[in-house]
């Protein structure tokens, strides 16, 4: 039986996480799980998996958990700090599954306990980079890729040895704008942004898949997960999200990772790993699906994942700003304060102003994200 603390667990990947534990009920503990504002939700969960302790992010909203939770014996405790704490309670394996760079300081108090931490998270991989891969190494923690892109990878990479690769290359849907004219961009609204053709996602990652900037901060994701370096990572739009991704080596064969476009496939490799578990996922069923096409990425109507290659050849706080700025970017947008194309505009704005030094440990990337936040509300009252 492995132990398991679910950072996030009231979103899309605590869900399909959960899923997964309540069809396996022998095989996995429940130790934490931690929500930010869904209170029913998170109280519920706590009291089917039986969770030692749960974690309200809003701590506004604790007496509510307390009050759902009465009776039940489970620990309730909330904010930021509690976040953390719990996060340090040891656990076989770390889910960390919270939207943005508000996940990074709980996904790294796991990292610094040494055990396995799954990580959905980009953003905060994306923010902290080299100081995240630092403690990775230092505390000896076995980091798994959750992301169906960096998981695909990490399986075509087992056994190889990375001196070999010629390329790695990420695919991407497109998402639901792939085919739009650009003029007709930015008249793109929330709702038709967040209707993403084949997965069911989080808001944030949705707007990202539109823009392509979830892409963009896979680039720099598997940049940091898979060190063969910039000229080697590549971006082919693949419009049935079936390859999840592919290493080629130098010998000419290639490796690629099929399966549904189901989050519970790779959360289970995850879970599992270095075994595998059973998922009720449908199995894949190439002859129904007859037809896998691919294309170069349009980076005049897309032009995120630039942005993100840039950042990664810039360096130091490059991708911490560029990740803020879009946290904030796609906030203003989902709440209809700018339009769909001013998304990435005010990312490349707040970039061109200029980097702070580079963050040379936890304090100074939340300094930093701090700063480009406050950028990007600025840049975005200059855009017209
Ligand atoms: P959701 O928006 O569905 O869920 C986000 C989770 O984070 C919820 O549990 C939410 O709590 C919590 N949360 C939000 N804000 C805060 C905060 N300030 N402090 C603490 N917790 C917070 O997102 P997804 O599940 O879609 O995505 C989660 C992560 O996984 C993202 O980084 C995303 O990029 C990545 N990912 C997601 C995929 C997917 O298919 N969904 C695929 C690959 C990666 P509450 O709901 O209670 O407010
Ligand atoms: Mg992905």
């Amino acid at each position: 039986m492995r132990s398991l603390t679910i950072l996030g667990a009231t979103g899309s990947i605590g869900a399909s996480t959960l899923d997964l534990v309540r069809r396996n009920r022998d095989a996995f503990r429940i130790v934490a799980l931690t929500g930010h504002s869904n209170v029913v939700a998170l109280a519920a969960l706590a009291r089917e998996f039986a969770a030692e302790i749960v974690v309200i992010g809003d701590e506004a909203r604790l007496p509510e958990l307390r009050e759902a939770l009465a009776g039940s014996g489970i620990v309730a405790t909330g904010g930021a700090p509690a976040l953390i704490e719990a996060a340090q309670r040891p656990a076989d394996v770390t889910v960390a599954a919270i939207v943005g760079c508000a996940g990074l300081a709980p996904t790294m108090a796991a990292i610094e306990q040494g055990r396995t931490v799954a990580l959905a998270n980009k953003e905060a991989l994306v923010s902290a980079g080299a100081v995240m891969t630092r403690a990775v190494a230092q505390h000896g923690t076995t980091l798994l890729p959750i992301d169906s892109e960096h998981n695909a990878i990490f399986q075509c990479l087992a056994g190889n040895d990375p001196a070999h690769v010629r390329w790695i290359t990420l695919t991407a849907s497109g998402g639901p704008f792939r085919d739009w004219e650009f003029g007709r961009l930015a008249k793109a609204t929330p709702a038709e942004a967040v209707r993403h053709p084949n997965w069911s996602m989080g808001a944030k990652i949705s707007v990202d898949s539109a823009t392509m900037m979830n892409k963009g901060l896979e680039f720099i994701e598997a940049w940091h997960l898979f060190p063969v370096g910039v000229e080697r990572l590549r971006i082919l739009v693949h419009p049935q999200s079936i390859v999840h991704s592919m290493v080629e080596y130098r010998d000419g064969s290639t490796l690629a990772q099929l399966g549904p476009s189901d989050m519970r496939v790779p959360i289970a490799s995850a879970l599992a790993w270095p075994a595998r578990m059973e998922t009720p996922c449908e199995p894949l069923d190439l002859a129904e699906i007859g037809t896998l096409t691919f294309r170069r990425p349009d980076e005049v109507r897309f032009p995120a994942t630039r942005l993100a290659r840039e950042a990664v050849v810039a360096g130091g706080a490059a991708a911490a700003v560029l990740n803020a700025a879009n946290e904030i970017a796609v906030a203003a947008f989902l709440s209809g304060q700018i339009g769909f194309t001013q998304i990435v505009q005010c990312c490349e704005d707040v970039l061109a102003y200029g980097l702070p030094s580079s963050p040379q440990c936890l304090e100074e990337v939340v300094a930093v994200d701090l700063e480009a936040r406050a950028r990007a509300r600025e840049a975005m009252e200059l855009v017209p």
